[in-house]
């Protein structure tokens, strides 16, 4: 063959520059992070290119965002110039759309297809549950979605599964069904989902040869990253893009359990396949991702040839043997060892603070420190395992006008339940707001559309009286009955949280009213329920998103017990407005570890090191959960080039809930003398509690009052006594029901301790204890909602 020209292999090790320049069907390039794969990809598509081997549009190359796939072609444009033109970079989903609308009309669809969301397919899968009335038999919406969902991605359709299933049953008898109707329900919409995009292109591969002939004859190249994360269905993709040019598709066969027959290694005319990956580097086996894809490559390629790559470039040696030390600790895995000759590098500095926001504030410290000593905010990078980990992390920054940004998710205050729960509040402070009234008139659904929002505005405007105190008119409207009882069951909501937390009423303290009427809201309105009746893990996260808003009043509270709903609005909304900086001079990114693959930043700081967050609780009780959360924290850990921080918080409100948190075990996996602990678990347990108790400053810290309450006060003030914390039941979003008290019984409250009851007022939902708390002095508490327990 030609060779590419020598620059492209400057500096490449002489693993790197066999897999650049090697020529064969298949190559399989598997290394340890930060060893080069992606670059060595970007490298051999350059050299394919510069060699005149290929020309642009025959190039297939698939990353695992479009990000990765924006940076791939910006990278190979200045490697070889205009001539990068025409390539197909893109994801698997973005490469499908592409594939499916040229060619939608061989099966059925027209070129103009939706693409249904997960919300689109879920309100479908809702819709034929109820026809089928298959609650019944424990078949609800989310269910029935995920299962079809995992199905899919094996490559299984309803006809495949019913002949594996056992169809006496009658449960799997109208999944069946479920299956079936809500696949020809999408084709009748002329729509696919997400899972569709990858298996529709499968399946038409298969059931038309010609088609397939016209991608194995344009793709004769094909490279994948990131392998190791490709689930069943993508699999089958690429091998069907790697067949011989002619030999015809296997013909459709849906069974997801087939084995391919492989290519044949002397067929010239299939395309060559490339493949990079990291098996330690796993991380979404949830999705469907499977490992095997890679560790059997070479038995689906005969004939693969399969390069190592062992220098790392990217992290210094203390980084890596931590990164070593700890993915070690798995068994079933090749040991591969990482070097480099960057040297050792600064120690990894750990932290441990009192809370979330105290280890936030630590954060915000070292990466002001960072800045002053030349790295850019762009260099600079902070993790953690779950979303809901961002708030505090965002209040700090916000305050200390850190420019940030989120990536590949939402930040705290512009997501949707949020807002949702926001305007719950605001319609309540504000009646006038229309806006805030409108965003919840349907939310959760309860039959009020567009039709009666303008009916309700309508009325409002010929009576001279706000949209809200229209819903007081429900039966004024002229709209159905049934959406006359759902817009009075919202008034009553909205009536009974503004007596409950407008300071007329005066029954609580202002500043507890304003988290016992947001709880009250959630749940009176429905607006809970229906997150947690779902099983989509994205209401998971919603719910676990509404708790920290909770658990943000009831900071609120503490700090200030006599701030009103407005204050709390206000203080919000100042929050959620500074969101919005200007990032020229580069901003830092805030991202979970799944976010992070693939990624690189001078200084990491990998946040949350604990128990039940890294390793994340809902992996114990799953096979090969720990492993893959330990594969999760060598991926964040691995992103970095200079400097790493691990830092975890003893205590942490989340879930709503104040926990006591344990150091994760993956940080008694890390050598200890690679870290320089500023603050260890140890001292806060100790001698730095009492310190912190009265206000102490930490050492090193710079400019009075950085800690003070007074910079931060949504935020921060921790309860002055952890160990009453400590073993706080709950303070989630909760109902107590009917829960019975009576003058003299004693309660724990989570925020004020034990106290006795003096008395109880109100009826029903309303009823209000008077207790006399044994420290806390008196309060009053709406018993529905509060966060007590009974002794
Ligand atoms: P990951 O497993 O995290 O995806 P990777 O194996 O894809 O990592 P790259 O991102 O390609 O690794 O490379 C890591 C860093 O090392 C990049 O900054 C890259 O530019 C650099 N690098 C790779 N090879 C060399 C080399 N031969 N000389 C100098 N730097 C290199
Ligand atoms: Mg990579």
């Amino acid at each position: 063959g030609i060779r590419p020209d020598e620059d492209l292999l400057a500096g490449l090790n002489p693993q790197q520059r066999e897999a650049v320049t090697y020529r064969g069907q298949a190559l399989l390039i598997v290394a340890g992070a930060g060893s080069g794969k992606t670059s060595v990809l970007t490298r051999r598509i350059a050299s394919l290119l510069r060699g005149r081997e290929a020309w642009p549009s025959q190039i297939l190359a698939i990353t695992f965002t479009n990000k990765a796939a924006g940076e791939m072609r910006e990278r190979v444009g200045q490697l070889i110039g205009d001539r990068a033109q025409g390539m197909w970079i893109s994801t698997f989903h973005s490469a499908c759309v592409r594939i499916l609308r040229r060619e939608a009309e061989q099966f059925g669809f027209t070129k103009a297809f939706t693409i249904y969301d997960s919300g689109d397919s879920r309100a479908l899968i809702k819709r034929l549950v109820k026809e089928h009335e298959a609650d019944a038999f424990g078949l609800t919406p989310a269910a029935v979605q995920s299962r079809i969902s995992k199905l899919k991605n094996e490559l299984a359709d309803a006809e495949s599964y019913a002949r594996s299933a056992n169809m006496s049953d009658p449960a799997e008898r109208i999944f069946v069904e479920l299956f079936s109707d809500y696949q020809r329900e999408l084709q009748r919409a002329n729509a696919f989902d997400f899972d569709d995009l990858i298996g529709q292109v499968v399946y038409l591969f298969r059931a038309f040869p010609h088609v397939a002939d016209i991608y194995r004859r344009r793709f004769r190249h094909i490279l994948v990253d990131e392998y190791q994360d490709t689930n069943h269905a993508q699999y089958a993709l690429i091998h069907e893009l790697t067949r011989p040019v002619g030999e015809g598709g296997s013909g459709f066969e849906s069974n997801g359990m087939m084995i391919f027959d492989a290519p044949s290694a002397a067929a010239e005319d299939a395309a060559s396949l490339t493949v990079v990956g990291d098996s330690d580097q796993s991380i979404y086996a949830f999705r469907g991702a499977d490992i095997r894809n890679i560790s059997e490559f070479e038995r689906d390629f005969p004939g693969a040839k399969v390069v190592l790559l062992e220098q790392n470039y990217r992290s210094t040696q203390n980084i890596l043997t931590a990164a070593n030390a700890v993915i070690s600790n798995n068994f079933d895995r090749k040991d591969k060892k990482l070097w480099t000759d960057v040297g050792a590098g600064e120690k990894i500095v750990g932290f441990t603070g009192y809370s979330q926001h105290d280890e936030a504030q630590f954060v915000a410290d070292e990466v002001e420190a960072l800045r002053k000593a030349g790295v850019d905010y762009s260099q600079m990078a902070v993790f953690y395992r779950t979303n809901s980990q961002s708030r505090a992390l965002e209040e700090i920054f916000i305050r200390a006008a850190l420019p940030y940004k989120i990536m590949g998710g939402t930040k705290f205050y512009e997501r949707a339940e949020i807002k949702d729960a926001l305007a719950y509040l605001i319609a309540v402070a504000n009646p006038a707001d229309e806006m805030a009234v409108r965003r919840i008139l349907n939310k959760p659904r309860r039959g009020i559309g567009d039709v009666t929002a303008t009916a309700i505005a309508r009325y409002a405007a010929n009576e001279g009286i706000t949209f809200r105190d229209a819903l007081a008119n429900a039966s004024a409207l002229g709209v159905g009955p049934k959406i006359q009882a759902a817009i009075a069951r919202l008034d009553a909501v909205l009536a009974e949280a503004s007596e409950l937390m407008l300071p007329a009423s005066g029954e609580l303290a202002p500043a507890t009213a304003v988290a016992e009427g947001l709880q009250l809201l959630l749940s009176q309105s429905g607006y809970l329920d229906a997150l947690r009746a779902s099983r989509d893990p994205q209401d998971e996260a919603r719910v676990e998103n509404l708790d920290e808003l909770v658990a943000v009043t009831r900071e609120f509270a503490r700090n200030n017990p006599e701030g009103t709903l407005i204050d709390f609005l206000g203080e919000v909304a100042l929050v959620a407005d500074a969101d919005d900086l200007d990032d020229e001079a580069g901003t830092v990114s805030l991202m979970t570890m799944h976010t992070a693959k693939g990624l690189e930043y001078d200084a990491v700081f990998v946040t949350g090191v604990e128990e039940d967050l890294i390793p994340h609780r809902i992996s114990a009780g799953e096979p090969g959960g720990p492993q893959e959360e330990r594969r999760l924290f060598y991926v964040g850990v691995t992103r970095a080039r200079k400097r790493l921080y691990l830092s975890l918080a003893m205590t942490r409100a989340q879930f709503g809930e104040v926990t006591v948190a344990m150091p994760s075990r993956f940080l008694q996996e890390i050598p200890a003398d690679l870290i320089d602990w500023r603050q260890s678990p140890g001292d806060v347990n100790s001698r730095g509690r009492a310190q912190r108790a009265v206000g102490a400053r930490r050492p090193g810290s710079t400019g009075g009052g950085r800690y003070g309450d007074d910079l931060v006060p949504l935020a921060r003030r921790e309860p002055k006594n952890l160990d009453r914390f400590a073993n706080r039941v709950t303070a989630r979003v909760r109902d107590n029901g009917d829960l019975e008290l009576t003058a003299g019984d004693r309660i724990r409250h989570d925020d004020f301790g034990e106290g006795r009851v003096d008395m109880v007022t109100g009826e029903g939902a309303k009823r209000v204890a008077h207790v006399k708390f044994d420290s806390a002095g008196a309060k009053k508490l709406l018993i529905k909602v509060a966060p007590i327990q009974k002794l």
